[in-house]
């Protein structure tokens, strides 16, 4: 067990609801997730969801090191995640700074302000061993860790970061299979062939 000891209680600043700056990702998982459980129809899946354009060229060694590889679309390298409004907040932040999805809110969401990364993994007995860190961003502007805020528990966080794991993992395997179909012409990219793709599974 990590012995590092983390400082946070959630004050609710919506920091990190609003950066300009930052993607709120969205796997294939939760956008799932967030389709049964606001009832979408299709259309409305396109409304909520960004196709956040990267012009730079990645190399392949670079993707793989990626918490969350780009898709191939029509317009270039795209990293999927909730629409953002014209001031940068999600835009499922409502006027009063609340998420109005939070029971469905996506997993990145859930885990702020911590990261994850995996000390090793044995397939035999399929057991995971992370490492929780605090988010580079969070050190930026979450105003939940501070001197004043309570240890928080390792244990519950590291079963949550193992979970993480896990769905990242499924999720990037996901967009593996995704951009190879596209690479071999296989499926046209655009924003509504890779809704369809996740509402099929
Ligand atoms: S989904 Fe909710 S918790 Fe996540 S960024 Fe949007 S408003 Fe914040
Ligand atoms: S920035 Fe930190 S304190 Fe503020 S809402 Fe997000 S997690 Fe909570």
């Amino acid at each position: 067990m990590q012995k590092d000891r983390f400082k946070f209680r959630c004050i609710y600043c919506a920091n990190c609801c609003s950066d300009k700056k930052t993607i709120v990702n969205a796997t294939y998982l939760d956008i799932l997730r967030i389709t049964k459980g606001l009832n979408l129809t299709f259309n409305e899946i396109l409304e909520i969801l960004g196709f956040y354009i990267y012009e730079k060229n990645f190399s392949n060694d670079f993707i793989k090191k990626m918490v969350i590889p780009p898709i191939i679309t029509e317009k270039g390298n795209a990293f999927v995640g909730l629409l953002k409004k014209s001031t940068g907040a999600c835009i499922f932040l409502d006027e009063k700074k609340k998420c109005k999805i939070y029971n469905l809110r996506p997993m990145f969401c859930r885990t702020f302000p911590f990261t994850f990364k995996v000390l090793n993994l044995r397939r035999s007995n399929l057991k995971i061993n992370v490492q929780m860190f605090y988010a580079i961003k969070a050190k930026e502007y979450c105003k939940g860790i501070s001197d004043n805020a309570p240890y928080i528990s390792n244990k519950k966080w590291v079963k949550i970061g193992k979970k993480v794991v896990e769905e990242l993992k499924e999720n990037n395997k996901f967009i593996e299979i995704w951009n190879m179909n596209v690479k071999k012409g296989r499926i046209k990219p655009t924003a509504q062939n890779f809704i369809k793709t996740i509402l099929k599974i």
